[in-house]
């Protein structure tokens, strides 16, 4: 075993990893990167089809990314955002508030009849923007943590003392999020997940959130058609019974005297519950409801941001179609927008909460009145992260970045309708840039593999042998590599998923 191998086994605790399992394998040490490759220490190649879960977007060793945080370093590596500001995190701060509201501009303004100047900046153009305050943490779990607490705290202090019955104090401010929710592994992120593999145990650290049917369509139980080979979004036999569903559980809370003060979802497709994909359509009609109760919208787009989500699926708003985040696909305008792993490209861990001028004056005031939002980390507004998503925002809002991600958006559509040959692939659901491939015992039926065969890690170890690198979700197959991969790395991809689910499985 190598010896940097050999101090991993007798150091390192890897997170979501039966250490068991790993200590019985020699791992892989990675030790440099380009582009979608990645080099281990054995001087071994493979293709990084997760992208380094979900992080990197242009690739490794980025040349515009490595000089950036070059010349970043050259000046300082990190000072407090404690009582100080920064060169790139207020230069950051302001291209992010272009990036978010740049979907909204024709939706906001010609639905208000309003017509607003627009400033145009590197491309990107914005009219009074929604989303306009940031707030910088360090990773997905606490821009998820700050939403919550600012949702939290503006609900108690706009519904003001005893906003149910007289006598029993203040109703606490409660939370929707959907079934199979993921939003981190911090404690009020984890309060708003409802897997219950992760999320069980803890369920004496955590405060009670409710949850609501997301649209699994493959495995709906109001999908009525019969497996085809397909993704299930595509030959559905439903009336939208999900979102019926989504108006009774507003409805019910409502009754009860205290209104969901936030829904929280991840737009277009639940990444961690297992690559689900939403309807074209379901997004837009469940924030509809929501917002009719009057709560706020917490958009986890940690996964779905910075252009993952492709192309716009749906015509609901022909004005997104330039929009980096899944939201802007159907015209959605989130209260707060909670943004990670691609922002720095991958590079170093950095996240954003975005919110409107209405939630950040609830917290205005004298000082003795105590409304200061009493939430901080270290490492917040980094320079080096800042200097690094400054430049990955750059590469992503150029032509050749909007090339290679309609050519990859392509290219792993052709390369995965290949896969509808294996009797034990149920479903391939795409968007945008990334796929999940559920696994079945046979597509006819969709019965499930049991968690504890492991058959998505038993493909996932075949893979690697073969030089393609990612994690399953349970039985699902993620794929979501770096933009820049070429046609022939995508087809390597997909061959590779294909050979290993037949190793795994045999060929049938
Ligand atoms: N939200 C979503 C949708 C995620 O996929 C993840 C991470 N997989 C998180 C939040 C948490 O992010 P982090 O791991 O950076 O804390």
């Amino acid at each position: 075993m190598h010896p940097l191998a050999k101090l991993d086994h007798a150091h390192v605790w890897h997170p979501f990893t039966q250490m068991r399992d790993w200590l019985k394998r020699e791992p892989v040490v990675i030790v440099a990167g380009k582009g979608t490759v990645l080099r281990d220490v054995c001087g071994r190649e493979y293709l990084d089809a997760n992208a380094s879960i979900w992080t990197n977007l242009h690739g490794h060793g980025h040349p515009k990314i490595n000089a950036a945080i070059r010349r970043q370093l050259g000046k300082i590596a990190h000072s407090s955002a404690l009582g100080l500001a920064n060169e790139p995190a207020s230069a950051l701060a302001a291209k992010l508030v272009q990036a978010a509201n740049h979907q909204s501009v024709g939706r906001a303004s010609s639905r208000a009849g309003l017509i607003v100047p627009k400033q145009s900046i590197d491309g990107l153009s914005v009219a009074s923007p929604h989303l306009n305050k940031v707030f910088f943490s360090d990773n997905g779990s606490t821009a998820l943590e700050v939403a919550l607490k600012l949702a939290y705290e503006f609900t108690r202090r706009s519904r003001g003392p005893g906003s149910r019955s007289a006598g029993r104090g203040q109703v606490k401010p409660r939370f929707l999020s959907l079934e199979g929710a993921y939003h981190g592994d911090t404690v009020g992120a984890v309060s708003l997940g409802h897997i219950d593999l992760f999320h069980k145990s803890y369920s004496g650290l955590l405060f009670k959130t409710d949850q609501v049917m997301a649209p699994y369509c493959y495995r709906c139980p109001f999908n009525r058609a019969r497996p085809e080979r397909a993704d299930a979004r595509e030959y559905r036999r439903c009336n939208w019974e999900c979102t019926g569903l989504v108006e009774t559980k507003f409805r019910a809370q409502k009754r009860k005297g205290n209104s969901y003060a936030a829904f929280v979802f991840e737009p277009l497709i639940q990444g961690a519950a297992g690559m689900i994909p939403q309807p074209s359509g379901w997004l837009r009609r469940v924030t509809d409801i929501a917002r009719s109760h009057g709560a706020l919208l917490i958009a986890d787009e940690v996964m779905t941001g910075f252009g993952r989500t492709g192309l716009p699926h749906s015509t609901l708003n022909p004005q997104a179609s330039t929009s980096l985040f899944a939201c802007g696909h159907e015209g959605v305008r989130p209260d707060f927008l909670c943004l990670a792993k691609g922002l720095t490209g991958g590079y170093l861990p950095m996240a954003a909460t975005l919110t409107t001028q209405r939630i950040f004056d609830a917290f205005l005031g004298e000082y003795g009145e105590f409304k200061t939002f009493f939430h901080g980390h270290s490492y917040a507004a980094n320079q080096l992260g800042a200097a690094a998503a400054l430049a990955s925002l750059d590469i992503l809002l150029g032509k050749q970045s909007t090339n290679a991600r309609q050519a990859l958006e392509k290219n792993l559509h052709r390369e995965l309708q290949t896969l509808w040959a294996l009797p034990n692939v149920g479903d391939i659901r795409q968007v945008g840039l990334m796929a999940g491939i559920e696994l079945v015992r046979d597509w006819r039926t969709r019965q499930p593999f049991a968690l504890r065969e492991r058959a998505g890690i038993r493909v996932c170890e075949a893979m690697a042998k073969r030089g393609v690198l990612t994690r399953p979700v349970g039985n699902v197959i993620v794929l979501m590599p770096p933009y820049c991969t070429t046609a022939t790395q995508s087809h390597k991809i997909v061959s590779v998923l294909r050979d290993a689910t037949m190793e795994v499985f045999g060929p049938r």
